[in-house]
């Protein structure tokens, strides 16, 4: 079974809107930030102006644990936008983070694309794309 070949492929560069900026500078300084709710615990992303359980709007953003475990996945084997077709198979994983039970996605580096499983132990890479933006990426856990 071949690995996907991430190295040929260009891709989308995220843009930070001021939400969102607090995730990509905690990306770059190989840091998970996600949005935390002060008045009733529950972590959220991507971020939003209300926390989506309580509506409440005393947010902070705070750094997260960077493992966590597969909750579902996704097997590309087309390659409807051509910058991915070097990676295709590949595989994109939502995973469930810990601590915070956010659900992040992203793709599963450096193992064929079998090897993605629900259930699965995770820990997050940093693959940096540009001098700004700096993407947070998959590897199986130890
Ligand atoms: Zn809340």
């Amino acid at each position: 079974m071949t690995m996907s070949d991430w190295s040929k492929v260009e891709r989308p560069i995220p843009m930070p809107t001021p939400l969102t900026q607090h995730f990509w500078d905690g990306a770059k300084a190989g840091k998970i930030i996600f949005q935390h709710c002060q008045a009733c615990d529950n972590w959220q992303h991507p971020p939003s102006p209300v926390c989506t359980n309580c509506i409440g709007v005393d947010l902070k953003f705070e750094e997260a644990a960077q493992t966590g475990t597969i909750y579902s996945f996704t097997v590309g084997f087309h390659g409807g936008d051509r910058r991915f077709a070097a990676a295709i198979p590949y595989a994109s994983i939502v995973v469930e983070m810990d601590g915070s039970k956010v659900l992040m996605a992203g793709n599963l580096l450096d193992v064929p694309y079998t090897e993605a499983h629900v259930g699965r132990r995770v820990k997050v890479v940093f693959e940096p794309l540009t001098d700004d933006i700096t993407l947070p990426q998959f590897k199986l856990a130890d």
